[in-house]
């Protein structure tokens, strides 16, 4: 049974792979040149500057996947542990004592309860104050997911992004042997480029610059769009499903990062990142210290701060000067005193993380596909590279298992 891929994205390229390990034959069509769609990496002398994921969660399948490709990860250093966030000045703990308190027995509350209070349609902003407290929810989850998810607390949908870890089903799980992010050498476009280099090994075949329309689409086989949110909604949408219409409209984020390379080895702070909370009020939504992450791969202090999402919605009008202004006027205020960069280099990412609200929760839970048909991306309850990988090894498992249904 072949199987067709639209998108060699990382949803779409590890859908392929885990397909490929199952014995499945695989097509995959590219709209552009080349794979990795959000991800990709500049070169530059100091090391490795991301447009997209940098750094990703490690885990035992992340481990396996990188020996069985060949990928070697970069050394972790010292300091990749350590992540701050910002209240009044960097802290590896943001609460007092009484804020801890309150956290902590929130925490046990939530335990205690079945349904967590997930309902359907509440933000993070009601639920978190609700179970953690103002200064919990404000300095820990809202920050938190500020810096991944790029959304706004009073927008974003608690049961979307919170249901998926807390159902998460408590089997063994195998330790991977590093712990917390990881990157590949030399920057996240080598983990796309040697996935798909493994997959046209494994006979799968990928057509760029072939864009898919709806009437391309025959379902006679299974074909999986591994798109963004927008794309995807096109397609369906050509299809006559209804959700396609309202994915295309979707709101989604746009995001730059600004990297600052330094000449003195004098790091800015002790970690490998920083998150910075709404209320503090800086231009960006945190910085992520390179070389105190993985101090081989960065020859300078590279930082690389991300400025943009729900809370800054003009930021791709502006033009690279004052984007590099913003994000240098927060440095200053952190280090205390100007420096000038030796190098400054904006890269820019439009449209690219959906907005995770109750309304894209509503849709999802309302998408109705024909048979053969499947969807993977982030905007299915994920946007980081683990929950993605996880998504394609269930996606694996659901064809295989309809395969075998349909032979009984
Ligand atoms: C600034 C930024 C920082 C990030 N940092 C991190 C991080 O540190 N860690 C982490 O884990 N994640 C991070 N992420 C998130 C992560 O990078 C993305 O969620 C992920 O790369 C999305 O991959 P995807 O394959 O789902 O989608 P995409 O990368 O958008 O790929 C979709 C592909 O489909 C193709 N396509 C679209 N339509 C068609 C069509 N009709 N026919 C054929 N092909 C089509 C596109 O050309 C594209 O190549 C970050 C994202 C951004 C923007």
């Amino acid at each position: 049974m072949k199987i067709t891929i639209i998108g060699a994205g990382i949803s779409g390229l590890l859908s392929a792979y885990y397909l490929v390990k199952r014995g499945y034959e695989v097509e995959i069509f590219e709209e552009s040149n080349r794979a990795g769609g959000l991800i990709k990496t500049m070169g530059s002398p100091y090391g490795p500057m991301d447009y997209a994921a940098s750094s990703l969660v490690n885990s035992a399948d992340f481990e396996a996947l990188f020996d069985d490709i060949k990928l070697e990860m970069a050394q972790i250093g010292k300091l990749a542990k350590v992540k701050n966030i910002y209240r009044g000045s960097m802290k590896r703990w943001p609460l007092n004592i009484v804020e801890t308190i309150r956290f902590v027995a929130g925490v046990i509350k939530l335990k205690r309860s079945k349904d967590k209070g997930l309902n359907k349609g509440r933000t993070i902003d009601d639920w978190g104050k609700q179970y953690l407290g103002k200064s919990g929810h404000r300095y820990l989850l809202e920050t938190f997911l500020q810096g991944v998810y790029a959304g706004d607390g009073k927008k974003m949908s608690a049961s979307l992004i919170l249901s998926p870890i807390f159902n998460r089903k408590k089997a063994k799980k195998i330790k991977p042997k590093v712990k917390g992010s990881i990157m590949p050498s030399f920057g996240m476009e080598q983990l796309t480029e040697r996935l798909a280099k493994y997959l046209q090994k494994n006979d799968v075949k990928i057509h760029y610059s072939s864009k898919v329309n709806a009437n391309d689409i025959d379902l006679s086989r299974p074909t999986i769009i591994a798109t963004s949110a927008p794309a995807a909604g096109t397609l369906l949408k050509g299809m006559g499903i209804e959700a396609g219409e309202k994915l295309v409209k979707h709101d989604m984020l746009d995001l730059a990062s600004v990297h600052l390379v330094f000449n003195e080895d004098k790091p800015l702070f002790k970690g490998f990142g920083c998150l910075f909370p709404v209320s503090e009020g800086f231009n960006c939504l945190g910085i992520l210290a390179g070389k105190n992450g993985f101090p081989k791969e960065y020859s300078q202090p590279v930082e690389r701060w991300i400025i943009g999402g729900a809370h800054n919605r003009n930021i791709l009008l502006q033009n690279d000067e004052d984007i590099i202004d913003l994000a240098l006027s927060d440095r200053k205020r952190i280090a205390g005193i100007e420096e000038k960069p030796i190098a400054s280099i904006v890269l820019r990412r439009s449209q690219s993380l959906p907005h995770y609200t109750p309304e894209l929760e509503e849709i999802i839970d309302n998408i109705k596909l024909p048979p053969n048909l499947h969807l993977i991306g982030n905007y299915l309850g994920g946007i980081g590279l683990s929950a993605i990988l996880k998504e394609s090894q269930k996606l694996a498992v659901n064809i295989e298992d309809k395969k075998r249904r349909s032979i009984e």
